[in-house]
Parts: C-alpha cells; structure tokens; sequence
C-alpha cells in the first residue's frame, strides 16, 4: 500500500489510505509497518518493477551500526530531486533505518532503502527498507581484476541531456548488472567505466580512487556519477593521516601508470585492483587492509 510520500514502510498501516505527501501530521508509527520478507507485499502495478522507476541506497552494517546514514540520505534527496520525486521526508528514514539496523545480527549486513514513484496512476509513491546479512567480500578485499568498458556516452552528455539521469542512483542498475557480466566474460571481476571520450567515470556499483605519491584522485562527481559515500569517507580519512586528495579528470590512459587504484563502496568497501585491462597494478596489502579497518569502524 502506499504511504506518506518519500517516507518508508511496509506493506500495511493506515488501513489501507495513503497519505498526500504535504501532510505533515503523518506519524511514522502509522506509515511504518514490518512486513514478512517471504510474503507478498508490493502491488503487481508498483512502477519500480515495471520500468525501474524509483532510487535506491545500500548502507553497510557493522555489528549493527549503519554507517554513514546522512550522506545516504543527503544522495536519496538528491535523487528523488533529479527524477522529480516528492523530496523524501528524512527523519521518517531515519528511524526506518534505525528500525532495520535493529534486526541486523553481529557482523556486515546491508540496509537497502527504496523510494518507488509508487503504483501506476497512484496518488503517491511507495518506500520501503530491507535489511539482509552482506555476502563474504574477502576475496574482493584482497584485490580484483577489472576492466574498463564504454558507457556509450562522452562527458557532455549529462550536461546536454540530464533526462538521462546519469547522476541519480535510480533501480535502472539492469545496464550496471550488465557492464559486470561483461567484465566476468573478459575474464575479469568487475568493471571501470569510461566515457566515450576517454575519460574514467566510476565502477557499475563503486567509486574510482587512483593513487600517485601520496596524492588520491577521484574523478568529480559532476551530473554523470554518483558521489560515493565511501569515496567521501575514505577521502576524509586520508586527509586526516596527511594524504593529499583531489577531485579531478583521470583519463583512462592515466589508469596503467597509477600506483595503486580501488573500486570503493559501501557494502564491499575498498577493493584493491590487481590489474587493469590485464595490466597488473601493485597492491599494497597492508594499506589497503587498513582501509577497510577504518571502513569497518563505526562511522557517522
Ligand atoms: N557509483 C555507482 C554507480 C554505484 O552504484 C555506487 C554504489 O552502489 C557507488 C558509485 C558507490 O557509492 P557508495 O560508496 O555510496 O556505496
């Protein structure tokens, strides 16, 4: 059933009446309902399945903390704000999220929030929250092989045609999930993305790092990437040790000839990368072993 717009439930409450998303007398104890993950709950008319119409985030759990809530929701707004959702109402996700990170068992667990553009012809959207047990990113941790793919798009296409949504984590991730599938046919566990220009954009479900020196770049988090909540905060923390970072251009030929790169993000945090179209990059086992030691601290 639909909800008070842009905050979070489950599939009941309200006996059944959705809320106008101006109503601001809507108590989250009314919109918010747990639902038996087994049991049917979405609407066969939900917009989020039939043309992926909606936005996500996925935050990591640690030992039942989940990190880094307020950029999640800061990119939510931001999201909702570029495909035209009702701005979500953030203190109803707060405590959605608290409420699911108290289920969450010792150890890495992932919350997923959802925000759908609701049921076709509805009068608002549907959101909702999982939280599940994270896989076993051990192996990724250690080092990755990846290679670099073409988006399709060169640099100036967010810019001249922002309907593409290229910087809205939107759950239209059908090409993502595509781009690693291909990555796993050349052999290779994940993807870099460059534009059609040559420029390096951002891995199908990450952030690109590059290290020289003692000097981390990223490329900027313009309209055609997503700004990585983990790349904030690896970024933050290396500032804090002395490192010098920087948001800039990377061109794709600058990848052989980095000293260390990363694909990061919040569930598997920082993968080191082994090799890059089958040219190996050194990995220093112990820095980036540390990274997601802090990673893996609670962080806010
Ligand atoms: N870029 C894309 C396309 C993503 O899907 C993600 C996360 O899934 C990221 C970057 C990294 O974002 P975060 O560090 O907030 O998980």
């Amino acid at each position: 059933a639909p909800h008070d717009a842009g905050a979070p439930g489950g599939a009941s409450g309200r006996g059944g009446a959705p809320a106008a998303s101006t109503d601001p007398g809507t108590e989250f104890a009314e919109t918010f309902a747990v639902v038996d993950p087994g049991a049917p709950a979405l609407s066969v008319g939900e917009l989020s399945t039939q043309r992926g119409d909606g936005i996500f985030e996925s935050i990591g759990v640690v030992d039942g903390h989940a990190q880094e809530v307020e950029a999640h929701l800061e990119r939510l707004a931001h999201s909702a704000q570029l495909c035209d959702l009702p701005a979500p109402n953030l203190a109803q996700w707060r405590e959605a999220v608290a409420a699911a990170a108290s289920q969450c068992p010792a150890g890495e667990c992932v919350i997923k929030l959802i925000l759908s553009r609701g049921i076709e012809h509805g009068p608002t959207p549907t959101a909702w929250v999982t939280a599940t047990e994270a896989a076993d990113f051990t192996r990724a941790r250690a080092g990755i092989r990846v290679v670099t793919l073409d988006r399709g798009f060169d640099s100036g296409a967010p810019a001249r045609a922002p309907w593409l949504l290229l910087g809205a984590k939107t759950l239209s991730y059908a090409v993502n999930m595509a781009a690693i599938r291909e990555a796993h046919r050349r052999g290779a566990d994940d993807a870099i993305f460059l534009s059609s220009d040559g420029v390096v954009l951002e891995g199908p479900t990450s952030s690109v790092i590059v290290r020289r020196g003692d000097r981390f770049t990223t490329p900027a988090p313009g309209a055609g990437i997503l700004h990585g909540t983990t790349q904030l905060s690896v970024f933050a923390h290396l500032e804090h040790l002395g490192f010098e970072t920087a948001y800039e251009t990377i061109p794709a030929t600058a990848l052989a000839t980095a000293d260390a790169a990363w694909l990061v993000s919040s569930v598997r945090l920082a993968a080191p990368i082994l090799s890059i179209d089958g040219h190996p990059l050194a990995v220093d086992a112990a820095f980036s072993a540390a990274l997601n030691e802090y990673l893996l601290s609670p962080r806010d």
